[in-house]
C-alpha cells in the first residue's frame, strides 16, 4: 500500500463501523476489495507521430445496488491505489442518496495540459476502446472528474456507438446537452452541496451572517460560490493553487469568476486582499473543501477555526484529521454526502436517456433537491441513532444499505 494510501484511509473507515453496520464477516471479506479491477494500456499516435502509450484503470468496486457508476479522471498523480479508494467512496455515494446504482471510478497516468485537441480525443477514445467491452449501460456508467469534461464525454461515446453499432447514451454521463446530457448537470454538484448546507444550517442555527471560505475556485468550489452568494450568503475568502484573497464584507463572485479567466488565478483580485495565511486556517464560520484530497490533515486540522466543513472534493480529511476536528466538535459535511449531488444528476441524466424523454432545468433541481434532503435526514437520524459524527452515520447508512442488497442476492 502507498504513503498516505487513499485506498487504506477508505478501507480504515470502512473497519470502523464494521459493527455498528451489522457486517459479517464474509460481507466485510467483499467489501475489501472492487470486485473487478483493469489496467489497460493505451497507445496514443502523437502530433508529431510518436506512439506513446499511457496506463489506464477502471475499478468496478460493487455493483449489489445496480450498475457500476463513476467518473475517469485525467491526472499525473493517478495511481491504482487512488482508483481504487474513489470506487469504494462512489459504492457508499450512490448508497447514501440512495439511488439504483453501485460503484466504479477510472482514471488514467496523464497530464491533459500537455496534449493537444487531437491527442486528447486520440486518447479518450482508446481509453473507452480499452475497456468497451466491459461497460455498458446496464453495466458500469462513466463520467467526468478531475480534467475530465463534456467534450471528453462526447469522444467517449461516440466511439462505443461506433464499436457497439447503436445509440446508447445512457453509457456514459455528464455529456453535452445536444447529445443527451441533463440540464443542470454542469453545476450539480455544487447545487447538490448546497442544499445539503442549508439543511445543516437550519438544523443547527447558522445563518447568512455566517462568514464562508472556500479552498479551490475551481468546477465544484465556484459554482458553489455562485449559487451561495445568489442565495444571500457571503463568502468571505476563497482560493486556488496560487493563493487566497478576501473580503470581510463579502467577495463579488462574479468578478472574482471573471477576474480567475482573465488572469488564471483568485490572486491579485481588485474588490478583496490576498490573504496572508492559509485558507484552512483562516477566521470562518464555515470551511468549504473543494480541491484534492488531504487537505487537512494531523498536521494543521489544530489550526482549523471554521464551526462547519463541508466537503464538496472528495477525501479533503484525513482519517486523523477527522479524530481532532470531531474532539474540537466541528461539524463536518461528508464527502460522501456533501458532493452526492453530481452522480444525483448523472442518475437523472441515465433516466432521461432510457425514457428519451428530457426535463427542464426546474424538474431536475426538483428532483435533485428531494434526493439531498432525503439523504441529508437519513444520514443526521443514523448519526442521531449511533450518537456519532456525521460521516460516521453516512458509512453506516451506506454500508448497511450495500450490505443488505449483497445479502438480498446471497
Ligand atoms: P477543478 O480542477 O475544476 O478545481 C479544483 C480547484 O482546486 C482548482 O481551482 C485548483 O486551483 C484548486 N486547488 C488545487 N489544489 C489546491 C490547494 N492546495 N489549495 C487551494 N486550491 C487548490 O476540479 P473540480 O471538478 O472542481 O473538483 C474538485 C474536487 O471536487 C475533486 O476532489 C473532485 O473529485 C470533487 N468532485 C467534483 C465533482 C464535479 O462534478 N466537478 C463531483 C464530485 C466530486
Amino acid at each position: 500500500m502507498e504513503k498516505n494510501s487513499a485506498f487504506q484511509n477508505a478501507l480504515d473507515q470502512l473497519v470502523s463501523v464494521k459493527e455498528q453496520a451489522g457486517l459479517e464477516d464474509d460481507i466485510y471479506e467483499q467489501l475489501k476489495k472492487p470486485k473487478r479491477f483493469m489496467e489497460v494500456s493505451i497507445p496514443v499516435r502523437m502530433d508529431d507521430g510518436r506512439m506513446k502509450v499511457f496506463t489506464g484503470y477502471r475499478s468496478q468496486f460493487n455493483d449489489a445496488r445496480g450498475p457500476y457508476k463513476g467518473g475517469i479522471r485525467f491526472h499525473e498523480r493517478v495511481s491504482e491505489d487512488e482508483v481504487k479508494a474513489l470506487s469504494m467512496w462512489m459504492t457508499w455515494k450512490t448508497a447514501v442518496i440512495d439511488i439504483p446504482l453501485g460503484g466504479g471510478k477510472g482514471g488514467v497516468i496523464v497530464n491533459p495540459k500537455e496534449l493537444s485537441a487531437g491527442e486528447l480525443e486520440r486518447l479518450s477514445r482508446g481509453y473507452i476502446r480499452a475497456i468497451a467491452p466491459f461497460i455498458g449501460e446496464r453495466v458500469d456508467i462513466p463520467a467526468p472528474d478531475v480534467y475530465t469534461d463534456p467534450r471528453i464525454m462526447a469522444w467517449m461515446l461516440d466511439e462505443y456507438e461506433q464499436i457497439v453499432g447503436h445509440k446508447a447514451p445512457g453509457v456514459i454521463t455528464g455529456k453535452p446537452l445536444s447529445i443527451g446530457g441533463s440540464k443542470a448537470r454542469g453545476y450539480s454538484t455544487a447545487q447538490g452541496g448546497f442544499y445539503v448546507l442549508e439543511e445543516l444550517l437550519n438544523k443547527i442555527g447558522l445563518g447568512k451572517e455566517a462568514r464562508i471560505s472556500i479552498q479551490g475556485f475551481g468546477n465544484a468550489g465556484a459554482n458553489m460560490a455562485e449559487i451561495m452568494a445568489k442565495n444571500g450568503y457571503k463568502i468571505t475568502a476563497a482560493s486556488d493553487t496560487k493563493g487566497g484573497v478576501s473580503d470581510p464584507g463579502g467577495l463579488d463572485i462574479k468578478k472574482l469568476e471573471e477576474h480567475k479567466k482573465a488572469t488564471g488565478s483568485v490572486i491579485g483580485f481588485a474588490g478583496g486582499e490576498n490573504l496572508k495565511g492559509d485558507i484552512l486556517e483562516a477566521e470562518t464560520d464555515i470551511l468549504i473543501l473543494a480541491a484534492l484530497e488531504n487537505a487537512i490533515t494531523k498536521e494543521n486540522a489544530e489550526n482549523v477555526k471554521a464551526k462547519v466543513i463541508l466537503e464538496l472534493a472528495n477525501g479533503p480529511v484525513s482519517p486523523e484529521a477527522d479524530e481532532i476536528l470531531n474532539e474540537k466538535g466541528t461539524v463536518i459535511v461528508p464527502d460522501i454526502l456533501a458532493n452526492a449531488g453530481g452522480v444525483g444528476v448523472s442518475y437523472l441524466e441515465q433516466v432521461q436517456n432510457a425514457y428519451m424523454y428530457y426535463w427542464s432545468e426546474v424538474e431536475v433541481l426538483a428532483k435533485l433537491k428531494e434526493m439531498m434532503i432525503k439523504g441529508f435526514n437519513d444520514v443526521w437520524n443514523a448519526k442521531e441513532a449511533n450518537k456519532t459524527s456525521m460521516r460516521n452515520g453516512a458509512y453506516i447508512l451506506a454500508v448497511t444499505r450495500v450490505a443488505q442488497a449483497m445479502r438480498d442476492r446471497s
